[in-house]
């Protein structure tokens, strides 16, 4: 099993269930930077409130913030932990920061057309007391606007709004885009069609896994 994942894929491309499936069946910590700065930003940490503005606007949080951030993550980990990083490194230049602190066997990658991305993306409702979400079309909640799991009031994330998801798939393309080579030159790139239902794209994810 490998030991040490990148996942790889645009915004909505369902890299964040995959991590999350993963984790649950195989055990991996998920270190998901999306994650980690939201909760950064609402317990109103320094670092966090320096990402917000960047998020909103749907830019890439600078490379130094990141860092710092998942360092402290990574320190409180036990040696041969399985882990799993999703939305981190998104450049080439975190990409190098990430291999000096630790060895990645594994960089996975999620496929999926930018027509079907948008589609997901500003059609996505969260919740933001249990972290559900929901979407207007294909997981609709039983009732409108309202969690189902906990009741709370849904919303839609500043960075899920028409023109930031626009904004957000420009910025993956020219950031990210060059990570898929480089982990292609270091032979550890695997790419998965993310298109279709979710338990065979997550069958697909398994096999690669291993
Ligand atoms: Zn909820």
């Amino acid at each position: 099993m490998k030991s040490k994942i990148v996942l790889l894929g645009p915004p909505g491309s369902g890299k964040g269930t995959q991590g999350e499936k993963l984790s649950e069946e195989m055990g991996y910590v998920r270190l998901s930077t999306g994650d980690m700065l939201r909760e950064a930003v609402r317990n109103g940490a320094e670092l966090g409130m320096k990402a917000k503005g960047y998020m909103d606007s749907g830019a890439l949080v600078p490379n130094d913030l990141i860092i710092d951030l998942m360092k402290e993550k990574i320190s409180t980990l036990e040696p041969g932990t399985g882990v799993i990083f999703d939305g981190f490194p998104r450049t080439v230049e975190q990409a190098d920061a990430l291999g000096e602190q630790i060895e990645i066997d594994l960089a996975l990658n999620l496929d999926v057309a930018d027509c079907e991305l948008v589609e997901r993306l500003t059609k996505r409702r969260s919740c933001p007391e249990c972290h559900c979400v929901f979407h207007l079309t294909h997981n609709k909640p039983r009732q409108e606007g309202v969690c189902d799991k906990c009741g709370s009031p849904l919303y839609q994330r500043d960075d899920d709004c028409d023109e930031t998801v626009c904004n957000r798939l420009e910025v993956y393309r020219k950031n990210t885009l060059p990570l898929i080579d480089y982990y292609e030159r270091k032979g550890i790139l695997v790419t998965v069609e993310g298109t279709g239902k979710m338990d065979e794209i997550f069958a697909k994810v398994k096999e690669a896994v291993r």
